[in-house]
């Protein structure tokens, strides 16, 4: 130990417990596809990085807590200091989208700055427990709750996706769409290729196709 303890430096041990815990504990989220060695890597070349690290070891407020968090994700991911996590989320997102041929896994997106904001409040209370130091931190104020007897982390305070995709209308009709069972027809809407049966072509609900063109010659 006191070899090791030697080849990291003093730096290196004084934040160990962040630098673990940020990547994933057993009471910290992993974070996809980044290995631990990076953080290693991150804290010896970025004094941006190290700073962060520092809000983790020391008393520290909720709001500081949530920027240093997301700063360090920031960095952990390749961004620049000042570049926030949903923008690089949303820029990742469209690389892949221009550059993939398979369908964009989430998992390999950076977090959104939501729950980012949970997982670097577990990340300090983690710390914090281990260097003994709790005493009087409430679960519920460091993203965790308890429902029910049991503890359970705190996924993002944002809805999965934007209320106007989560109230898509498609419809599943098995017939042409033309009674008023027919969710689009209900809603005043057209079908759409969502639709799960008409595809949005194949119904009385589709939209208007150029069949009838040739009512111009009388
Ligand atoms: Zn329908
Ligand atoms: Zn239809």
């Amino acid at each position: 130990m006191k070899k090791v303890k030697e080849q990291l430096s003093d730096d290196v041990c004084h934040d160990l417990l962040f630098l673990h815990a940020i990547l994933g504990c057993d009471t910290t989220s992993r974070v996809h596809g980044i290995g631990k060695a990076a953080a290693l890597k991150k804290y010896a070349n970025s004094l941006h990085f190290r700073e962060q690290a520092k809000v983790f070891n020391s008393p520290s407020t909720v709001d500081d807590i949530v920027v240093a968090g997301e700063n360090a994700l920031v960095s952990l991911y390749g961004g620049k200091p000042g570049e926030k996590l949903d923008g690089m989320r949303y820029q990742r997102y469209c690389e892949k989208l221009a550059t993939n041929s398979s369908q964009i896994q989430p998992q390999n997106l950076p977090p959104t700055s939501a729950a980012a904001r949970h997982h670097s409040l577990r990340v300090y209370l983690q710390v914090k427990q281990w260097k003994g130091e709790n005493e009087g931190m409430s679960l519920e104020d460091y993203g965790w709750k308890v429902t029910e007897g049991q503890v359970l982390p705190r996924m993002s305070d944002l809805p999965a996706s934007p209320e106007s995709l989560l109230q898509m209308i498609r419809c599943n009709c098995s017939s042409d769409c033309a009674s008023a069972r027919c969710t689009c027809r209900k809603h005043g809407l057209e079908c759409s290729p969502a639709c799960g049966q008409c595809r949005g072509t194949a119904c009385t609900n589709s939209p208007i196709q150029f069949d009838e063109d040739d009512s111009q010659d009388e």
